[in-house]
């Protein structure tokens, strides 16, 4: 089994072969068709089993298939958002991200808390396609109208029990009520309590069930 045999293009195999890895992983092997294909996705799946290329692959294939018209503003939109419990994650999932891209036009950026904002509203007066971020630090952009996501295609919740145990789930709520409603989302959680369940509920649009 090969990552081209999943339908991903040359490119982002590519970038697959320079990152070392040989065989997509089981996750992998469910998560690119189905992401793909466009769909929503509802994903069990642990740290480790390569969830970020699950959906961060399939995920450039689709922003590079279509280009973006720019905001009103002239500048280019944010394409894709990424929310993680904390900013350890965030760092890591935006720079396997940034890896996977390397051969396309595709920008990436991190944000979370506890750093100074500054650097992260400068980097945002460029091209990003895809942020990673955790939900309390993305709010502070939103309020500082540094960030506008009222073009976000494509939403990723990455460890979303792991969010709500930490107390996110209003900041998530206020997140999701600034995306457009069309758009595609992806939920992964480790497990699923009524209240992950019930979150899934709301969000997710007819989605696939995959767990590894
Ligand atoms: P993740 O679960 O996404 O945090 O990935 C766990 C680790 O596995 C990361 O260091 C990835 O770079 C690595 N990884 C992801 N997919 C593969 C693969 N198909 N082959 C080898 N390593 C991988």
């Amino acid at each position: 089994m090969s990552f081209a045999s999943l339908g991903l293009n040359d490119k982002l195999v590519q970038a697959i072969n320079e990152c070392g890895y040989t065989e997509p992983t089981p996750i992998q092997r469910q998560a690119i068709p189905l992401v793909l294909k466009g769909g929503d996705l509802l994903a069990g799946a642990q740290t480790g089993t390569g969830k970020t290329a699950g959906f961060g692959l399939p995920m450039l294939q689709r922003l590079g298939e279509t280009r973006a018209q720019p905001l009103a503003n002239g500048r280019a939109p944010v394409r894709a958002l990424v929310l993680t419990p904390t900013r350890e994650l965030a760092a890591q999932v935006e720079e396997n991200l940034r890896a996977y891209a390397k051969h396309t036009d595709l920008r990436t950026l991190v944000m979370f808390g506890g750093v100074s904002i500054n650097p992260q509203m400068k980097a945002l007066g460029r091209k990003v396609d895809v942020v990673v971020a955790t939900p309390g630090r993305l709010l502070d952009h939103v309020s500082q109208r540094s960030i506008d996501l009222s073009r976000v295609e494509m939403l990723v919740l990455d460890e979303a029990d792991r969010m709500l145990d930490m107390g996110f789930i209003r900041d998530i709520r206020r997140i999701l009520a600034l995306l457009p409603k069309k758009r595609q989302n992806l939920l992964f959680s480790a497990t699923f309590s009524d209240e992950i369940k019930a979150l899934a509920e709301d969000l997710l649009h007819q989605p696939e069930h995959i767990e590894v």
